[in-house]
């Protein structure tokens, strides 16, 4: 089991590096990912925060003996922009964190695709009901082009429910990569992935995960 998307208390997270790495391998998980919001986020990480993030995740992976990789989740920013700090990171997810009318909302997805695909692996809770509203099914089909022509993946996120199940309908038969995440920010939902892989089992045969 993995699940690459828990915010630790570096961003908007309660719980420690050694938290959940403990949790974690509590619950049988092979592979995380420590997924923190970026600079344009008020608690977000900065270089230093991830020197020091690094540390703990480096001493975890000892004690616990699982995976774990550095993650970051960057805002997409006006114009499809992101903001990230210079570091080695395992794991870059970009998602929209603002409530944007449809054109808007494409404009950034689409726009962060075409710039930024060779800095980002994962497009995050893609349609979330929490940022979102109005869709376009043509400009849906793009994004799926989009995708899989960058080699980015697509989140299965279990904390959005998203993408929506007319989403992933046009996902199926097409080899997209993918990537799956509770987006936890407390202990108690780390590895609560469940939804993700119901979906994938579903909608994603063809795809492949991300690691
Ligand atoms: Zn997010
Ligand atoms: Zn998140």
């Amino acid at each position: 089991m993995i699940d690459l998307h828990i915010h630790s208390q570096y961003s908007d997270g309660s719980a420690s590096v050694d938290e959940i790495a403990k949790m974690a391998k509590e619950r049988g998980l092979k592979v995380i990912a420590i997924v923190d919001h970026s600079l344009e986020h008020r608690k977000g990480v900065n270089e230093g925060k991830l020197k020091r993030r690094q540390m703990e995740i480096e001493k975890a992976k000892d004690v616990y003996g699982i995976e774990i990789l550095s993650g970051i989740e960057c805002g997409i920013l006006p114009g499809g922009e992101i903001a990230i700090p210079k570091f080695n990171f395992d794991l870059v997810i970009a998602s929209i964190h603002e409530v944007l009318d449809t054109e808007e909302y494409y404009r950034r997805i689409k726009g962060c695709l075409k710039m930024n695909c060779d800095k980002i692996d994962v497009l995050g809770h893609l349609h979330s009901d929490m940022f979102h509203c109005g869709r376009d099914y043509n400009q849906d089909l793009e994004i799926v082009d989009m995708l899989i022509e960058n080699d980015v993946a697509l989140e299965i996120n279990s904390l959005h429910h998203a993408p929506p199940i007319d989403f992933l309908e046009i996902c199926t038969g097409r080899s997209l990569k993918f990537s799956v995440g509770s987006d936890a920010h407390t202990l108690s939902r780390v590895g609560d992935v469940k939804w993700c892989f119901k979906m994938v089992g579903r909608f994603l045969k063809k795809g492949k995960l991300i690691i």
